[in-house]
């Protein structure tokens, strides 16, 4: 029999990829959904619509540990995902009480419902590149000391160390993927890659003239998020539990992200993007860039795609979503 597996926060970029990474290899996949989804399926499905008659969605809230425990007491699963989370670190400076409490508590309440409930389920913690902040070496790796910069990276960095401490103190199966940012045609549009090709896509099609974009010299190291759910996976078929760097090892400033995008359709950025310093973050990273060794000899993990490719496929998908509606605006 084929495992069976909990995903939560399975409606956002990371949970449809692994879902279907899952579904690909034989398992049952549930999701955790918060109810307001179910309420509004048409956009809160929109990521997973071509898998929900092979998946089983549970409502729960992170912020219910009643609601957790009831649907961990239903089913004996062999793997747990905990991808759910407020992920967007300009929120997170809006709003920091309630990124940590639900960052924070959200895992604890996974993790304490799966010791009380099921010990044995393996369990995977979305840990960020964010909980480097300011690091004092780069690239930055497992032994990397952590120094965040915002209240996302600091519930982050908790959610880490109560992964470990499950680890230690219960002897459970916990590991955690220690992510930098990952991309691809699901990403929200808040963050600055799908803002950038959704921009490029909307200026190509004539709906706008301009993107508004902040801090330009940041530099991240951005990968497929198809590729990262993958190590996901591989951390969790290991014989012993432990943490890793998932990353690229390439890194790229904001700038020559959007230079690349806009040469996709035969344009030059510097006529389009103007800067607005409100976009800026109270606290900025200004360089990450991870190194990958690790997963690379334990996991036999690689990453697929480079920089071009990735920027490539967002563009396409964005041009084609675009042109899109505007062939269905124009037939109403
Ligand atoms: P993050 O690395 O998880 O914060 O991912 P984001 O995609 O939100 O931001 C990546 C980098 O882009 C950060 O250094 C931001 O300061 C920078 N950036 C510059 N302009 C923007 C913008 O308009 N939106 C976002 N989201 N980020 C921006």
């Amino acid at each position: 029999m084929g495992k069976r597996a909990l995903i939560t926060g399975i409606t956002g970029q990371d949970g449809s990829y692994l879902a279907e990474h899952l579904l690909s290899l034989g398992y049952e996949v549930h999701g955790l959904v918060r109810r307001v989804a179910f309420e509004d399926p048409e956009r809160r499905f929109s990521r997973i619509r071509h898998l929900l008659d092979r998946i089983t969605l549970h409502p729960a809230s992170l912020e219910s540990y009643p609601s957790i425990f009831h649907v961990i007491s239903r089913y004996e699963f062999d793997e747990c995902y905990h991808l759910a989370a407020q992920s967007f670190v300009a929120e997170s400076f809006a709003d920091g009480f309630s990124t940590m409490s639900v960052n924070i508590n959200g895992t604890h309440y996974v993790l304490a419902a799966l010791r009380e409930l099921q010990p044995r389920c393996r369990f995977y913690f979305a840990g960020s590149s964010e909980m480097f902040g300011n690091a004092v070496e780069a690239p930055q790796r497992e032994t990397t000391p952590f120094h965040p910069r915002s209240p996302y990276g600091i519930s982050k960095v908790a959610g880490f160390h109560l992964t470990r401490n499950y680890r230690e103190a219960y002897g459970m199966f916990c590991c955690s993927g220690i992510a930098f940012n990952h991309e691809g045609p699901r990403r929200g549009f808040e963050f600055v890659t799908r803002k950038i090709t959704n921009g490029v896509a909307r200026i190509k099609a004539g709906l706008a003239c301009e993107i508004r974009i902040g801090n330009l010299d940041a530099k991240r190291d951005w990968g497929h998020a198809a590729d990262y759910v993958r190590a996901m996976h591989l951390m969790l078929q290991q014989p012993e539990p432990d943490d890793y760097v998932i990353a690229t090892g390439e890194t790229h400033s904001v700038k020559e992200f959007c230079e690349h995008a806009f040469a996709e359709v035969g344009l030059d950025y510097r006529e389009y993007v103007k800067l607005d310093e409100r976009l800026y973050r109270p606290a900025e990273i200004e360089l990450l860039v991870g190194d990958a060794s690790k997963a690379r000899r334990v996991l036999g993990w690689e990453p697929t795609y480079t920089f071009k490719e990735l920027i490539k496929e967002m563009v396409k998908t964005d041009l084609e979503l675009v042109l899109k509606g505007v062939k269905d605006n124009a037939s109403m």
